[in-house]
């Protein structure tokens, strides 16, 4: 049971990457340090609906 969760930069708010998580290990919202390409470095993305 793993779903696809969508993860957009906290800096610039686009969506940049999907993953998959598993909801019953991780509740919560998820947030990954990655590279922006819009921001040009890496910044924090969190998980979105
Ligand atoms: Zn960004």
């Amino acid at each position: 049971m793993r779903d696809i969760i969508t993860l957009s930069c906290t800096e610039c708010k686009r969506r940049n990457y999907t993953t998959t998580k598993n909801k019953r290990r991780t509740p919560g919202r998820l947030e990954f340090k990655k590279y922006c390409p819009f921001d040009r470095r890496h910044t924090v993305h969190r998980e979105t609906k």
